[in-house]
């Protein structure tokens, strides 16, 4: 989560001998780089117990760094950090974003240079995910997408809601559904992540024929951290949210106090008002 400023563990020019570049000398004959980490944690809890195992062991990180840079070969010093990145994240559970600069001293160009250096940040974010099946066995295809979601790098399933039957939606007459959020924590970017949902409802078969018809399995992202945005093929918060019961009540039910970053109410608010809605006019 990112609402309190985080604490910074830092590690300056870590040197590692490494075979990363688009030469082929560069991939022979190694060279050095340098690596620089910033850590976004909380160090409270160790602060106050003064216990290496309630911190993130800087000496563990060093290592872990090293062996992964001599290990991989990259072309570009953009993957050898994208790809350390990612395995930090992964690797370190307390750790909620890093900063990675990698500097290559020694880069073959022909021309006197200090060092060229790649520097990216790159956080786990907070997005609730909707989830509903009504066609086969729902109960089945839920199970599915959240067992795949378990397996996806980059993600990291925290809260499941209980699995609800809803009513359809938008006047097709179909099966009842079956509905569920969930809570995941992922490092990958909006459209990756809807690529990776778009995956999972293909295994699953899904066959988009009639829209708001019958489905295997339907995954939307509803919020992703306090994101708002609007492309041609993703929307967020998801648009229709706050109009549909089966989001609302699994939702409030893991994160009632969720604001709608547009709305600006809560989870909770916008449930009990859709709620007095379909009471008043079904
Ligand atoms: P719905 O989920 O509204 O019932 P679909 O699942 O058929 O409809 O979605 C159609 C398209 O909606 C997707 O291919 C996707 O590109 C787009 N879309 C826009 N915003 C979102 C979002 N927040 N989550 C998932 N899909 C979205
Ligand atoms: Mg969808």
């Amino acid at each position: 989560m990112k609402q309190l400023p985080y604490d910074e563990i830092q590690i300056r020019d870590l040197e590692v001998f490494a075979h990363h570049g688009v030469f082929s000398e560069e991939t022979k004959l190694g060279q050095k780089f340098l690596v620089s980490l910033t850590m976004y944690t909380n160090t409270r809890t160790a602060g106050i117990s003064d216990c290496l195992a309630q911190s993130i062991d800087y000496g563990a990180v060093c290592r872990f760094m090293t062996t992964f840079l001599r290990e991989h070969t990259y072309h570009l010093i953009e993957a050898a950090a994208e790809h350390l990145a990612s395995a930090l994240l992964q690797q370190f559970p307390l750790l909620c974003g890093v900063m990675l600069e990698i500097k290559k001293p020694w880069a073959p160009i022909g021309l006197p240079l200090d060092t060229v250096s790649i520097k990216i940040q790159r956080f786990w974010h907070d997005a609730y995910i909707g989830l509903g099946s009504n066609l086969g066995d729902k109960r089945g295809y839920l199970d599915f997408a959240v067992e795949r979601l378990r397996q996806s790098a980059g993600c990291r399933v925290k809260e499941i809601s209980s699995y609800m039957v809803t009513k359809p939606y938008g006047g097709v007459a179909q099966d009842d559904f079956l509905n569920a959020c969930l809570h995941l924590q992922t490092y990958l970017p909006p459209m990756e992540l809807l690529g990776v949902l778009h995956g999972i409802e293909q295994e699953a078969h899904r066959e988009r024929v009639i829209h708001w018809g019958p489905r295997t399995l339907d995954l939307d992202i509803l919020l992703y951290d306090d994101l708002v945005m609007e492309t041609e093929l993703l929307t967020i918060p998801h648009l229709q949210m706050h109009l549909r019961d089966f989001v609302l009540q699994p939702l409030a039910q893991i994160a009632p106090y969720l604001k709608h970053p547009v709305l600006g109410k809560t989870i909770a608010c916008l449930a009990k008002e859709r709620e007095q809605e379909s009471e008043t006019c079904p």
